[in-house]
C-alpha cells in the first residue's frame, strides 16, 4: 500500500527510551518526571475511582475542571475565558494539537513551523493535506528573525505554530516577540496554534508570554496545554486548548470523534486539586530552576558547554569538545559508553544545521538520578 507518511519513522522519544532500556542506562532523553505528582492530586484519582466515577466523561471535559482552567487563565494571564464554549480538554497536548490541525488546515494550506520542531506538528499538517513550511531557528540564541517569518508568507499560509518555553531548545519569547507575532498573523489573518504546555515552567522570574496574554492574538489563537508537565503525571495524557468561540466549535468536531472525551476520574482529581493550590504552578519555576541549576553545577565540571535554560525541563548541552561526529552517532556513543540516555537534536530540523554538535537532557529528575548521570558525564 501507499503510506501516507513515508519519511516518518518511530519518534525519537520512543526510540531513545527503548535503548535506554535496552542498555540499562540512566534515561535523561524522553521527556518525563522520575517522581509522582503531589499525593493529594494522585489520592482524589482512587478516591474518585471509589466512588463510581468511571465512565465517560462529557465531550468536551468536566465542567469543573474546566471552571478550573478558566479561573487559572484569569488569574495567570488577565484573560476572560468562557469555560463552557472556550475550553475543551483533550486526551493530553498532543489531541488537542491534531484535532486543531485537522479542523483548519486543508489541502493546499501552508503552515509554518519552527526548526528544531516538537515531532508531531509536521505529520500532523501532512496527514490533512497541507504542507508544513520549517523556519530553521539557529544555536546560539534560536531567536526568530520575525522578517524571516514575513518573507516565508504565501497566499496559501493558513496557520503558524509556536512553541514557547520551547521543547528541545527551552527558549523562551519576550513580549517583543509576541507583538511581532501578532503584527503578521494580523495582516496575513493566520491563526495561531500556540503550544503552551511548559507555561509555568520559566526560570529567573521571566513571565510566560501566554497567546491569551495579549487579547488581540487571543481572538484568532489556539492555545495548548497538558496537565502531564505542570502536575508530573504525563502518563496520565489530559491537556486541554483554549480558542475563541467560533473556533472551539470547529476543533470540538474534530475532538468528537478522534477520542470523544477523556479520562473521567483524572480529570476530576486535577478540578479539585487546581483550584484547592493554585500556588502549585506558582512554585514550578523554583522547583524546576533548583533541579536545572543542580544539573548545570555538576556538569560544569565536564566537557560539555551550555548556557543556562530559561525555560521548560530541557537542557541543550554542546559536546563538541568530546567528540566531533553527528548527534545521533554521539547519543548512541552516549549511551553506550556513559549509560545516560540523551535526545539528539537534529531529528527536528527538515534541514538540520551542518556541524551542530547538541543534545538535550532532560533534568525532571531526582537528584540522586542526576547525580547518578553527571557522575557518568564528567568522566567523558
Ligand atoms: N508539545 C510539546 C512541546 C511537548 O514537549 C509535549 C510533550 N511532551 C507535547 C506537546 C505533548 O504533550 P502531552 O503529553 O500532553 O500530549
Ligand atoms: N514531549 C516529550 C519530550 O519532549 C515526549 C513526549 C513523547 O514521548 N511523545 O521528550
Amino acid at each position: 500500500f501507499d503510506s501516507k507518511l513515508p519519511s516518518t519513522g518511530t519518534t525519537i522519544f520512543t526510540q531513545m527510551s527503548e535503548l535506554a532500556a535496552k542498555h540499562q542506562a540512566i534515561n535523561l532523553s524522553q521527556g518525563f518526571p522520575d517522581f509522582d505528582g503531589p499525593s493529594e492530586l494522585l489520592n482524589r484519582v482512587d478516591h474518585y475511582i471509589q466512588q463510581g466515577a468511571n465512565q465517560y466523561a462529557p465531550m468536551i471535559g468536566i465542567p469543573s475542571l474546566r471552571q478550573a482552567i478558566s479561573q487559572k487563565i484569569a488569574r495567570c494571564y488577565d484573560h476572560q475565558v468562557n469555560a463552557d464554549s472556550e475550553i475543551t480538554v483533550t486526551s493530553g497536548a498532543t489531541e488537542a494539537l491534531f484535532a486543531t490541525i485537522s479542523a483548519f488546515v486543508r489541502p493546499g494550506d501552508e503552515v509554518i513551523v519552527f526548526d528544531p520542531a516538537y515531532d508531531s506538528y509536521d505529520p500532523a499538517i501532512r496527514l490533512n493535506g497541507g504542507t508544513p513550511v520549517h523556519i530553521a531557528l539557529l544555536p546560539p540564541s534560536f531567536a526568530v528573525d520575525w522578517q524571516v517569518v514575513a518573507n516565508a508568507i504565501t497566499p496559501n499560509t493558513k496557520a503558524i505554530i509556536v512553541n514557547s518555553p520551547h521543547n528541545p531548545t527551552g527558549t523562551v519569547f519576550s513580549a517583543h516577540d509576541l507583538e511581532a507575532l501578532y503584527a503578521i498573523a494580523d495582516q496575513h489573518d493566520l491563526l495561531v496554534l500556540s503550544d503552551e504546555v511548559y507555561e509555568h515552567i520559566v526560570f529567573e522570574g521571566v513571565k510566560h508570554q501566554s497567546v491569551l496574554r495579549h487579547k488581540e492574538l487571543a481572538k484568532r489563537s489556539v492555545a495548548v496545554s497538558s496537565f502531564g508537565k505542570t502536575y508530573h503525571t504525563t502518563g496520565w495524557k489530559i491537556g486541554y486548548c483554549v480558542a475563541p468561540a467560533p473556533l472551539m466549535a470547529e476543533i470540538r468536531k474534530v475532538h468528537q470523534y478522534l477520542t470523544f472525551s477523556t479520562s473521567t476520574p483524572m480529570q476530576l482529581a486535577l478540578a479539585d486539586f487546581l483550584s484547592a493550590h493554585p500556588e502549585h504552578d506558582e512554585v514550578l519555576p523554583s522547583f524546576y530552576q533548583q533541579k536545572r541549576d543542580f544539573f548545570n553545577e555538576a556538569m560544569s565540571e565536564s566537557r560539555f558547554t551550555f548556557t543556562p535554560s530559561p525555560g521548560t525541563y530541557f537542557q541543550l548541552m554542546d559536546y563538541s569538545a568530546i567528540k566531533d561526529v553527528p548527534d545521533t552517532e554521539f547519543a548512541l556513543w552516549l549511551i553506550e559508553t556513559a549509560g545516560v540516555a540523551a535526545i539528539p537534536i537534529s531529528v527536528f530540523y527538515q534541514t538540520p544545521p551542518e556541524d551542530m554538535r547538541l543534545v538535550r537532557f532532560c533534568f525532571a529528575k531526582q537528584a540522586a538520578t542526576l547525580s547518578a548521570a553527571t557522575q557518568q558525564l564528567v568522566r567523558l
